[in-house]
C-alpha cells in the first residue's frame, strides 16, 4: 500500500533492515521463518533497505526488497543515494527497482566514503536527486527523505539544515525520515521550525533500539554527533564495563550481567523515547531492527506501537 495514503488517515510502523554480506546472512533475513518473516508477525506498514556507501551492496539490496515485495505483507522501501551515481545511473537503477515493484524511495546523499570530499557523482546533494527522481519518473515514487533534528553534522548550521529540508519538499518529497535524537528537547524545536518554515510533510521518526554501550557510543559519535540525554548517560554510567565498554575481553568481572542489565534499561529507555515522540506530531515510528527480531518485537509490543496499525 502507498504509505502516503496510509499517512493521510494515521501513523504508520515500519522497520529498516540492511542487506547482509554474506549469504548465511541473508538465508538468515529472508528464508521461511527468517527474521522478515517474524517481522511481518507484527505487521508493519513498510519495510527499508539500506544501500551501502558506493552502492557496493545494490545486489543484495534488491534480493531483500524482492523477497519483502513477494511476500506481500509490507510495502518495501529502498533508500538510495547520490554517491557514485551519474545520472544514466540513476534513471536505470530507478527503473529496476520499478521493474521489480519497488515504487518507494528513500533520496539521500549518502554517506561519503573515508576520504571523499564529495560524491564522485552527478548529484551533490539530496535535493538534486529529489527533483531528478520527479522530474524523471513523475509520481511514480513515493519519495522520502532524511531530516536531522539536531542538524545535519555537516551543516552550516541549523537554519541552513531546515532550508534544505523545505527544498526536498518542494522538489517534489513526500515524506520525512528521522536521524537518530534523544534529545526531545531539541526534537520538540526542530519540530516548531520546520513548520514555521513551512515543512509540511509527515515526519516519520527514526529510533534506533538501545541494546549495548558499544553500540550506543558509536551511533552516537561515529556519524551523526548526536547529543546523548542525562538519563541515557545515567544508564551507561551505571552498567559501564571497566575499561571500556569496547574491550573484547574486559577486566570487568561483572561485564556479562551489566551487558544483560543495559540492554534491559536501553529497550525500556527506547519505549520511553518512543512515548515522547508519540506526544508530537508524528506521522510514525521507524524502528531501526538491525536485521533481528526479539529487540523490535519487544519495543513495538510494550509501546504498543504495533496497535497503530
Ligand atoms: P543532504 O540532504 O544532501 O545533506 C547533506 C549535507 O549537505 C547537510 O549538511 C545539508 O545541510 C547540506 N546541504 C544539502 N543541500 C545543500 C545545498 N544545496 N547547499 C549547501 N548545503 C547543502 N546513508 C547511506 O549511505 N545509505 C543508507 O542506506 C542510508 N540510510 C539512511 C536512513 C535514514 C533514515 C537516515 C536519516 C540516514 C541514512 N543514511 C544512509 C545516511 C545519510 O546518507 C547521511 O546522513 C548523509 O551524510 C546525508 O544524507 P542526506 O540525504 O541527509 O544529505
Amino acid at each position: 500500500m502507498n504509505i502516503n495514503d496510509i499517512m493521510a488517515k494515521r501513523r504508520t510502523f515500519s522497520f529498516e533492515v540492511f542487506p547482509p554480506k554474506s549469504d548465511i546472512g541473508m538465508e538468515k533475513l529472508c528464508r521461511e521463518g527468517g527474521v522478515l518473516d517474524k517481522l511481518y508477525t507484527l505487521a508493519p506498514d513498510y519495510i527499508s533497505c539500506t544501500y551501502g556507501s558506493g552502492g557496493t551492496n545494490v545486489g543484495k539490496n534488491l534480493e531483500v526488497l524482492d523477497c519483502i515485495k513477494k511476500s506481500g505483507k509490507a510495502t518495501p522501501v529502498t533508500h538510495f543515494t547520490c554517491i557514485g551515481n551519474t545520472k544514466d545511473d540513476i534513471r536505470e537503477k530507478l527503473q529496476t527497482y520499478l521493474d521489480h515493484g519497488v515504487d518507494h524511495v528513500l533520496a539521500l546523499r549518502g554517506d561519503l566514503p573515508f576520504g571523499w570530499t564529495g560524491t564522485n557523482g552527478d548529484f551533490r546533494y539530496a535535493t538534486e536527486l529529489v527533483k531528478f527522481i520527479r522530474r524523471e519518473f513523475d509520481d511514480k515514487f513515493t519519495i522520502a527523505v532524511a531530516g536531522s533534528p539536531e542538524g545535519h553534522v555537516q551543516c552550516r548550521s541549523l537554519e541552513a539544515d531546515i532550508a534544505v529540508l523545505k527544498q526536498k519538499q518542494d522538489n517534489g518529497a513526500d515524506y520525512v525520515i528521522t536521524q537518530l535524537c534523544w534529545n526531545m528537547d531539541q526534537f520538540r524545536r526542530w519540530m516548531d521550525a520546520i513548520r514555521k518554515a513551512g515543512v509540511t510533510m509527515p515526519i516519520d521518526v527514526g529510533v534506533m533500539p538501545i541494546t549495548s554501550i558499544a553500540g550506543t557510543l558509536t551511533n552516537a559519535l561515529s556519524h551523526n554527533a548526536c547529543v546523548m540525554d542525562r538519563r541515557l548517560c545515567e544508564i551507561i554510567t551505571k552498567y559501564w564495563i571497566f575499561p571500556n565498554p569496547y574491550d573484547p575481553e574486559p577486566l570487568d568481572k561483572f561485564a556479562a550481567q551489566k551487558r544483560a542489565d543495559f540492554r534491559k534499561a536501553g529497550l525500556d529507555y527506547t519505549i520511553e523515547l518512543i512515548d515522547q515522540y508519540r506526544a508530537c506530531d508524528i506521522a510514525g515510528i521507524h524502528l531501526y531492527a538491525m536485521n533481528r527480531y526479539d529487540d523490535v518485537a519487544y519495543i513495538a509490543n510494550n509501546s504498543g506501537i504495533v496497535d497503530l496499525v
